[in-house]
Formats: structure tokens, sequence, C-alpha cells
């Protein structure tokens, strides 16, 4: 690899970068990171911070875990690739479906189709649930329905059931057949409802009249986030979910859960549907799979979905769908790896806790920083969404939120900064003293804007 002269120089003009506009790349370069070890990264100044973003939602084990890179370099060895196509499989793709079938099966999971990431898992969610529906002789049902603030990832199926528009609009005309329905979402809602149960059943209502207005048979699936993450880590009351799933249930419309964050302990439990005591259709997957050491996904199919595909005698039941790196035999080492280490240090019941102490911290910050509007918050994801004004909750400007985070960063915490959301994602192995450290520099940077 070259001198570090030269990646500093380099940075921001041969590469554009995701979510951000590439002439603020060139002209305000991002920060190079270098190096990890446990929950810190280091950059290329030598600079060694604590990862409050943890990659991006999904180092859930932190930088230095030996079985996955074990893993990795053994496969190397053993079969870089071979194709999941059919004809062919490999034996760490077989084994990791077993073993997330396995893991997923409370939440009624049966299968595993495997992708490379997030966005890949929706896709594929979203045309199994439309290949679902015309094996059943009900080719009609092809529509969908999304909350307002969800993300779905970027492909053009996921980026139209996505519903922030900064997501979109670039990008119309997206797919048609979509429909966005208002997010259980306190802070902010067309409701101005307040109390989150009542919000959940005003939320559920806008649900069921969309259902009356469409037609409900013609949707193929509803999808959501058992907690929203991208959106600004949106936390519905634990009632929203169930009553999704009866009137899902009512018109006998498909429930996809984007575990994709919620997905392996995040929320303090193994997934976000069985948080809320909910057994989705179809569940997405990637992120914590392999916590970041391998680009890897999965779309898991609930029993339902995947005995219509197994009886089916029609011509519609072949999956004419898949990636070269459908279940690539190193990712699927790395996920076996990944999953071990997970379970045997029960990041969840970790997420469990620790997300207590920084709910604490948090509403700490809120009562001290009046440019916090609301902090929200559900194990190991949270966000504080900073706003210029509370009575108008107008929302914080860049100008804000740069100058928290970089002064968050020189008290040595990496937070991560979406519009006027900071968005804290550690990973799942942090200690207490991790979370007052970023309490301590979210305190530091937020004294700076006050
Ligand atoms: N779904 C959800 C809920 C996500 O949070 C993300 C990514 N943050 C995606 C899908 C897309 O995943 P990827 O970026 O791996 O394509």
């Amino acid at each position: 690899m070259r001198d570090s002269n030269f990646l500093i120089e380099q940075n921001g003009k041969p590469i554009w970068h995701p979510m951000a506009h590439p002439a603020e790349m060139r002209k305000a370069p991002p920060r190079v990171i270098m190096k990890g070890e446990g929950t810190h990264i280091t950059d290329i100044e030598g600079r060694t911070v604590l990862d409050a973003v943890g990659g991006l939602w999904n180092v859930n084990l932190g930088y230095s875990c030996d079985p996955i890179k074990r893993a990795i370099a053994e496969q190397l060895d053993a079969l870089p690739y071979y194709s999941g196509f059919r004809g062919t499989s490999t034996g760490p793709s077989i084994e990791l479906a077993y073993e997330l079938v396995e893991f997923f099966a409370p939440d009624g999971m049966a299968r595993a189709f495997f992708t490379s990431g997030g966005s890949d898992s929706v896709e594929t969610a979203l045309r199994l649930a439309r290949q679902y529906w015309k094996i059943r002789g009900q080719g009609d049902r092809t529509k969908f329905i999304a909350l307002k603030k969800g993300y779905h990832g970027t492909h053009f199926g996921g980026a139209s059931v996505n519903g922030n528009a900064n997501f979109r609009r670039n990008y119309e005309p997206l797919m048609p057949g979509v429909f966005h329905v208002p997010a259980p979402y306190t802070y902010r809602n067309p409701f101005d409802e307040t109390d989150p149960e009542r919000l959940a059943r005003l939320c559920a209502k806008a649900l069921e009249d969309e259902i009356a207005f469409q037609g409900g048979d013609t949707i193929a699936a509803f999808i959501m986030e058992p907690v929203m993450g991208a959106g600004g880590v949106i936390v519905p009351h634990e009632s929203f979910m169930r009553l999704v799933r009866e009137i899902c249930d009512r018109h006998e419309i498909l429930l996809i859960a984007d575990e994709v964050v919620t997905g392996f302990g995040r929320a303090g439990a193994w997934s976000g549907s069985r948080l809320h005591g909910v057994k989705p259709d179809m569940m997405t997957i990637a992120k914590a799979v392999t916590c970041g050491y391998f680009p890897l996904g999965a779309a898991m199919i609930g029993e339902k979905v995947a005995d219509v595909f197994e009886a089916d005698k029609t011509s519609f039941g072949s999956i004419g769908h898949g990636y070269t790196y459908s279940g690539h035999p190193v990712g699927c080492a790395a996920g076996l790896a990944a999953l071990a280490e997970t379970r045997r240090l029960k990041v969840d019941e970790n997420a469990a806790a620790r997300g207590l102490e920084l709910a604490d911290m948090l509403e700490g910050l809120k009562r001290k920083h009046a440019v916090i509007g609301d902090v929200r918050y559900k194990g190991l994801m949270a966000a504080l969404e900073l706003v210029s004004d509370r009575e108008t909750k107008k929302p914080a400007d860049k100008a804000i939120m740069g100058k928290v985070s970089d002064a968050a960063y020189d008290a040595g915490v990496m937070l991560r900064v979406s519009g006027s959301n900071i968005i804290l994602s550690p990973p799942l192995v942090l200690s207490a003293r991790d979370i007052r450290k970023i309490g301590e520099a979210l305190d530091t940077g937020l004294r700076c804007v006050g």
C-alpha cells in the first residue's frame, strides 16, 4: 500500500462516497480510518477514538474478533469462492443456513436465502413476496406498504419502500404500487399525539385505512423495521408491531420485518420481532451476521412462505433471483464464527444492560442541553435529535451538527450525524466505562453549541 501522504492527498478525489455530495467530499475530505482494536479505531493521523457508531451499526463484536478472522483465513485457504446457483453449493453456506434457521426459529423462520448485504436482502424479500402470491394464484397482490421514515436500503425496490424523502427524490420515478403510512414517531407526527400507545393505535388505524383504500387483495406485503434505525432510531410503542401483525393477518398481507440493524442483539433481544413478541413472514438480515468482517446478508423465509414455494406445482415456484455472492463461502465461514461468538458472549444481554446506562446518560444530557429536542433509545441503538429551538422544534443545521461531532471526536469518541440526529450504535461488547466516555464526549460536543 502507498504511504499516508498519498492517501491524504488523494482522499475524496478518485472515490465517490455513499450518502455524500462528491463536491463536498473533495472540499472537506472524510476521516481516513486505518486500524481498529476492540471498540476503538485509529485514524491516519494516529488518533485513537472509541467507535460509538460501531462501523455502521454492524461491528457488534468490535474489531479484534480472532475467531472470525481465523475462520476467514481458513476458508480462503480451503475454497475462496464457489457459486450457490442451482447445481452447486458449499459447506459453509449449508452450515450457516442451518444455524440461522435455528437461531431465528423462535421468530418462525424456516429457510435462508443468502445475499451480499442489507439492500440485497430487502430486494429479495420484496421479490419473493410477489412471487409467493403468484404461486398462490393471486397475482394481483403486487403492492407494498411501508412506514414513512423507514429505511430499507438503496436498490430500486428498497428505495421505493424507503420512507425518507432524501433517499427518494433524486431517483424518482421509483417502483409503482408502493404506499406509505405515518410512523409511530412520538416527537413529530401528523396527529400531534405525544402518548406512544395512543400514537401506535393511530398509526395502525392509518395502515388499516390505506389497506381499505388500496384493496387488501392488491397488497403483497407490509415492510417495517421493528425499531426504525436510519430514520432516527424511532422506537415504536411495544404494542405497535403486534397491531400491525393483527392487521396483516386480517387482510392476509405478508409482514416483512427488516432486521438488518435489529437482528443479532442490537435492541437488547436477538431480533426486533422477538422484542415485540411478533412472528413476521420474512426477515431481512445483514450487518451483524458477520459483524462487518465480510459483506453478507440473507432473507429469512418463514414457514408459511416456505411451504407455499416448496409445495408449488405451478411454473411459478422456481426462484429467478440471486447474486453471484449468494452464499459466498468465505462470508458464510465468517458468519458461522460471528454467530458462535455472538451467542457465546450473550451480546443481547450486554446490549440490554448497557442500553439502560446509555438511556440514563441521554436523559441526563437532555435535561442539561436545550439543543437536544428529543432522545430515543432501545438497547444499544440511540439518537439525539438536535433542534435550534425547542418550542418550534426547528431541526439543528449542518454547522451545529458538525461542531458537536467534531468536538466529540476531539474528546475521543466517533459519532455519526444523520440530518439533525446524532446516531449511536456502538459495538455490543462495550463496557460501562465506554458508555461514560461516550457521555462525556457528547457533553463536550453539546457544550460547544449551547
Ligand atoms: N435495511 C435497514 C433497516 C438498514 O438499516 C440498512 C442499512 N443501514 C439496509 C436495509 C441496507 O443495508 P446495506 O447498506 O447493507 O445494503
